[in-house]
């Protein structure tokens, strides 16, 4: 074996809970610790830790994303009353990725990664949809009421200065409802800025839509600043790398989707990425564990991690002593992911080479020796698959890996 590839800082690592904390810890042990000198910083966000330091960890890893730009997070419990009882916490802690979120404020990147024996259902597509999610404000910071007469509402505005701005809503005529929202043109700045980045990064046009015709205020003003931001600071550099910034009506960018070939970021406003990445990863993959999950934050950091959960009902069998087939790919992308970015921001040439080698062994590994896991067996269109339990999947990888190395 070669000399392991050294890492000049560390990344932020935070290990999780169940089935992806049990698949976490061969990935490190298999796929990277024989290659790699690994530096991380180690969080330890296992729910009963969680509970041990008040949720306290959760805001020292995010604090050290800060600190050291890079982190790579496990899946995580989010408890609930159940979780409560079954471990005996505190309370029902909130979410560990709503909480590094809100301190990173960054946007989320989801991809697709595609393999060739799983066909989108989608016949046109055939490169990546990127779907960024705008993750602020809108129907999801909400207010809402209803009402049981016939009778008028209004909004008021009350600046601190004591400005006083005012508009009605039509009358109503009978019961109904009512709803008002809202959003900040910081945040809106930010979540353009993070998908103007990424686009550049990954050589990708980018994709805006919102429905402007008919919100003349609100959505206008979203495509106003994705307007003005792109004309200031990345017009050029889109050129430069021969890519495009689109606007469409939201109406209209769902149909052009559909009939579209893939390879572009679609920004989407909270609502429209809550729904439309759930559509574009199940239609694209058919599962979350071949999606990417990538936070960028306006300042620069990064967090990668798997779109999915912990897989508890796997995790159930396994402690059994069952052998279970859960996909560890998209944990083994977020290390890639996150040690790319390291290596890229470092200027370690070797480190993102070998990120990008994994990557491919992964890959190769499922298209050429047909060995996957269950849940892309499902979806595959060949008779001939080898399914293995979850550590056997990771042996073959590190086999294709080796030999890739060798080359
Ligand atoms: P989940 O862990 O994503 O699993 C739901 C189902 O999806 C699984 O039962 C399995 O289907 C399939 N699946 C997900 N990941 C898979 C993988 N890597 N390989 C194979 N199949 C996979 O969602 P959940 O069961 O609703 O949630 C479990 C826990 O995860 C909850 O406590 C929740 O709070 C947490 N969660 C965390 C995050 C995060 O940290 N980002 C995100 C979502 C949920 P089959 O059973 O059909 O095989
Ligand atoms: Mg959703």
């Amino acid at each position: 074996m070669k000399n392991k590839i050294a890492m000049d800082k560390p990344v932020v690592e935070m290990d999780g809970d169940e089935m992806t904390r049990v698949m976490w810890a061969w990935v490190k042990e298999k796929l990277l610790e024989p290659y790699i000198d690994l530096k991380t910083e180690y969080y330890d966000l296992h729910v009963i830790n969680r509970d041990k330091t008040d949720d306290k960890v959760t805001f020292q890893a995010a604090e050290a994303v800060k600190k050291w730009g890079v982190g790579i997070k496990c899946a995580t419990i989010t408890p609930n009353a159940e979780r409560v009882k079954e471990f005996n916490l505190k309370k029902e802690w909130p979410s560990p990725n709503g909480t590094i979120r809100k301190i990173l404020d960054g946007t989320v990147f989801r991809s697709p990664i595609p393999v060739k024996i799983v066909k989108p259902a989608v016949r046109f597509w055939n490169k990546p949809i990127v779907v960024a999610r705008h993750a602020f404000g809108d129907i999801y910071d909400g207010v809402g009421l209803r009402f049981d007469e016939p009778g008028t509402a209004e909004i008021i505005y009350r600046s601190v200065s004591g400005k006083e701005i005012k508009v009605n809503y039509p009358k109503f005529n009978g019961p109904g409802m009512l709803q008002g929202v809202y959003n900040i043109d910081k945040s809106i700045e930010g979540f353009a800025r993070a998908s103007f980045r990424y686009a550049i990064m990954n050589k990708l046009d980018l994709w805006f839509a919102t429905k402007d015709t008919i919100s003349k205020v609100y959505d206008a003003r979203f495509k106003e600043i994705f307007n003005q931001i792109y004309e200031k600071e990345f017009k050029e550099e889109f050129a430069k790398n021969n890519i495009s910034y689109n606007y469409f009506l939201i109406d209209d960018a769902v149909a052009r989707v559909v009939r579209s070939e893939g390879g572009y970021v679609w920004a989407c406003k909270n609502y429209d990425g809550d729904v439309f990445s759930d559509m574009v990863s199940t239609a694209y993959v058919g599962t979350l564990a071949l999606m990417t999950s990538e936070l960028f934050s306006p300042e620069g950091y990064y967090l990668s991690e798997a779109a999915h959960g912990t897989v508890q009902k796997h995790y159930y069998k396994y402690i059994k002593g069952e052998k279970v087939s859960s996909n560890p790919t998209a944990l083994i992308y977020a290390w890639t992911r996150g040690l790319k970015r390291r290596g890229e921001i470092d200027g370690n040439k070797e480190l993102v080479e070998f990120s990008e080698t994994l990557e491919k062994a992964v890959i190769k590994t499922i298209e050429d020796e047909k060995i996957m896991t269950q849940d892309v067996a499902r979806i595959a269109e060949i008779k001939d698959a080898k399914v293995v339990y979850s550590e056997e999947f990771i042996d073959a990888v590190q086999k294709t890996l080796n030999k890739l190395i060798a080359k």
